[in-house]
């Protein structure tokens, strides 16, 4: 088959290798959709030469081609959305059903090779039927909104409340469509006009701009006092933390959903005056027993979600490294969320 291979940095070449074969549990999945995340652009920007190549791409979705042996439940030509997270099943994290802690987690599309291939294999309790309405490269969006519908288990919204939602990337966005839906209020803070109007059109939400004056600019939207519930979906080098604890009301809640990858420096006197509750929000699993990938889904099949707005670009595998410079650039290609299709 052919696939993307990853030598660190944007050495990114394209191999035939021979075709995955599943092991017994195991389901092998022609990749049809496959998306570039936020964390596959940290490696492109920062990533050092490697003898040893990856192949990425964990948000995916496909059809499968193959059983392995025991595999029940699955038919070849079933369109399916597969779950990246493959917990080790045994740890105490993995048995109370939060898999994301797992201390030996693995994702495919990380250490299991992923989605920016023809074919990839999942564990078959990995996969996720995809009703018929639902296509193909949304469904690969499924594993950015699973992490919304993460941080809105970590933090709920109540109907009516100020939601401020910091970053207008695909993370941020789907928090602000989820926290829609939720009956919040919204404020998107972003430095780009157009994923700011996708908020307004998606979400109902308030667009405002990210500079030295978006603390009152959030105070002015909320009539006063800043936002009850702010999600940070910004992350990397930015230091959007203390912003966060600055638009939140008295008693507010903060999530930060965000992958940092500098320390934060966080002047914690107003947090503390204002009694903030902070919480930390990593990847998904359960929420209260059923699969947040699965929630997701069902939000997605009932129209609940709009992720065509989200998808500004789709290039085909051949064209991977083309579809990497646009991901990055987002300036100048005035990229949300970019598809690529094996
Ligand atoms: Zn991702
Ligand atoms: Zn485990």
């Amino acid at each position: 088959m052919l696939a993307a291979r990853f030598y660190g940095g944007k050495d990114i070449r394209l191999e035939q290798v021979p075709d995955p074969v599943p092991d017994p549990g195991q389901v092998l999945v022609r990749v049809l959709a496959a998306g570039i995340c936020g964390s596959d652009l940290h490696g492109y920007r920062q990533g050092t030469p490697s003898a040893t190549a990856r192949t990425p791409g964990h948000e995916l979705a496909g059809q499968v081609v193959a059983l392995g042996h025991g595999v029940q439940g699955w038919a070849v030509g079933d369109r399916v959305a597969i779950e990246p997270l493959v917990g080790c099943g045994r740890c105490p994290y993995c048995r109370a059903g939060d898999y994301h802690l797992c201390p030996d987690l693995e994702h495919i599309g990380g250490a299991r090779s992923g989605g920016f291939a023809q074919f990839t294999v999942a564990p078959q309790d990995r996969l996720y039927p995809l009703p018929e309405q639902v296509p193909m490269d949304h469904a690969s969006l499924l594993d950015v909104y699973a992490v919304a519908v993460h941080a809105l288990s970590r933090v709920p919204v109540a109907p009516g409340e100020r939601v401020a939602v910091i970053g207008s990337g695909a993370i941020g966005l789907s928090i602000a469509q989820l926290a829609a839906v939720a009956g919040g209020e919204v404020a998107v803070l972003g430095r780009r006009p157009a994923p700011l109007r996708i908020a307004a059109e998606t979400a109902g939400a308030t667009g405002i701009v990210l500079d030295a004056h978006s603390a009152e600019a959030v105070r002015a939207w909320s009539g006063g006092d800043g936002a009850d519930v702010v999600f940070e979906a910004v992350g990397g080098t930015a230091q959007t933390l203390s912003l966060a604890l600055e638009l939140a009301a008295p008693r507010g809640r903060v999530g930060v959903v965000g992958s940092f990858r500098e320390a934060q420096l966080v002047d914690v006197r107003l947090p503390m005056r204002h009694e903030l509750s902070l919480y930390w929000v990593w990847s998904y699993a359960l929420r209260q027993g059923r699969p947040e990938f699965a929630i997701a889904l069902d939000l997605l099949a009932r129209g609940k979600l709009q992720a065509e707005p989200l998808i500004t670009h789709r290039y085909p595998l051949e064209r991977i490294q083309e579809a990497f410079a646009v991901a990055d650039n987002k300036q100048t290609g005035n990229s949300i969320k970019v598809i690529v299709q094996p």
